[in-house]
């Protein structure tokens, strides 16, 4: 699948605000293609550059050391684990839990003082294969054709909110495994990521469209789930790593005859797919032209973290996780049956074998 696309937006600096990853003052935002990155890794000659994104989260998911946190039951990271995480951040943004997990959002009403305006115009926000699609409307018609996008938006954001209308979210997922309901735009998971807005805000704000720059600016992630997130990632690349096979469909791709179409599955395989379907979930199929090629089909993930869930599948199929001899980490190598992780591990490895060796020679010469 060297049809993969969506670019993604990061800030050049974040900090971190009551428990909450922000981007720092006057940071700049930039997008930036993470599949180059990954395609990179994957023509890479070095095993350094052979790591891509995914794998530096792995990875700095594993050197995070948490403290208790004075007075409560919290864990939270240790100053250097602070700094190695906002650095990250830094390098491939945040990883867009929001927008992984929201399929549209319904705007509470707001009234406006225009002509064209007779009652409350409605904003809608809605997530296709590559971006997001906004739509504003009073009642039944549509403003966007009638009078811009433009004017409309900035007729809605000077209105205000209409009393009694809480919005509605429309999820499609959730990361803690509980039930997906429609939710008010206070109510999680809308709510959660908007760390700078006082209470009283969170249902009277005119929220910009989710990949605008104005979105970004208001946008944060708790800094417990980006970590429980990436964990979530460990688990599924760990869940297939296993020496058993773990099929998806619970059927071969291409079926022969005359079989079972659902073989048992077990406990662990089924945790192991519902871990992976959660990460590539807004996933989606699309057509994209090729300046050589002409239209392709093209597979565009709407968050970070479902880009992450794709280079993972990808990975996986092509067979390119190894499991090093000497420390246990996983990592990705372009060649088949490399043993060691890094040249670290491939000398201690080598010192280790040599000093048995000479113990077991001095030992057969005291015989
Ligand atoms: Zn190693």
């Amino acid at each position: 699948m060297r049809h993969a696309a969506g670019l993604w937006w990061k800030f050049d600096r974040y900090e971190l605000k009551d428990g909450y990853i922000v981007p720092g003052k006057g940071a700049r935002l930039t997008r930036y293609n993470p599949w180059a990155n990954y395609w990179n890794a994957r023509d890479a000659r070095t095993r350094d550059q052979q790591q891509p994104a995914y794998a530096s989260l792995l990875q700095l998911l594993s050197q995070v050391k948490t403290l208790p946190l004075l007075g409560t039951d919290r864990l939270e990271p240790d100053d250097d684990s602070r700094r190695a995480i906002l650095k990250w951040c830094g390098e491939y943004g945040l990883l867009g839990l929001l927008h992984h997990v929201t399929q549209a959002v319904y705007l509470p009403g707001r009234l406006v003082k225009a002509p064209w305006a007779a009652g409350p115009v409605y904003a809608e926000y809605s997530r296709t294969p590559t971006s997001w699609r906004s739509r504003f409307h009073t009642g039944n018609r549509p403003l966007d054709a009638a009078i811009g996008w433009e004017a409309a938006w900035a007729a809605f954001s000077r209105g205000t909110a209409v009393d009694g209308d809480e919005g509605t979210v429309i999820a499609t997922t959730t990361f803690g495994g509980g039930d997906v309901a429609p939710s008010t735009i206070a109510e999680p998971p809308w709510a959660v990521f908007f760390p700078s807005l006082p209470k009283d805000q969170r249902r009277n704000l005119a929220y910009p469209p989710p990949y605008d720059s104005a979105f970004w600016k208001l946008y944060g992630e708790p800094l417990g789930l980006f970590l429980s997130v990436a964990g979530l990632l460990r688990e599924a690349l760990e869940a297939f790593l296993q020496p058993k096979p773990i099929s998806v469909l619970g059927i071969d791709v291409v079926p022969p005859l005359e079989t079972t179409p659902h073989p048992p599955k077990d406990k662990h395989s089924d945790a192991a797919i519902s871990r992976l379907h959660l990460l590539t979930a807004p996933v989606r199929m699309t057509l994209g032209s090729h300046k050589q090629h002409g239209l392709q089909i093209v597979w565009a993930a709407g968050s970070l973290l479902s880009a992450f869930g794709a280079m993972l599948c990808e990975d996986l199929a092509d067979r390119r996780h190894q499991r090093c001899d000497e420390c246990r980490r996983v990592f990705i190598s372009n060649q088949p049956n490399v043993r060691f992780c890094s040249k670290k591990c491939l000398n201690t490895a080598t010192k280790r074998t040599y000093r048995h060796r000479k113990q077991a020679r001095a030992r057969k010469k005291q015989r």
